[in-house]
């Protein structure tokens, strides 16, 4: 488990004291959703500013899709290109 890279709490979602925009925003994790912590993609993060998912950046895996692919072409990212 990861900290919130603001506080240092464990906890997702609003109330982060100390973030720009009140949402705990976890370590970058490339396994796992730095707004709620699930290895989800995509829509349905109940804690991300915009609805999505988005994991820690690990220079290996798009943040938005997890795919390895560069460029454009991503299902979930806001520009629909792959984001590291
Ligand atoms: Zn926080
Ligand atoms: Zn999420
Ligand atoms: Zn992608």
């Amino acid at each position: 488990m990861s900290n919130c890279r603001y506080c240092g709490s464990l906890s997702f979602g609003a109330n982060c004291p100390f973030s720009p925009n009140q949402k705990h925003e976890h370590h970058q994790d490339g396994s796992r959703c730095v707004y709620c912590g699930s290895s989800s993609y995509g829509h349905s993060c109940p804690h991300s500013p915009d609805g999505k998912h988005r994991h820690g950046s690990d220079d290996e895996h798009c943040v938005w899709c997890g795919s390895g692919s560069v460029g454009s072409g991503c299902p979930h990212a806001p520009g629909r290109r792959h984001e590291r």
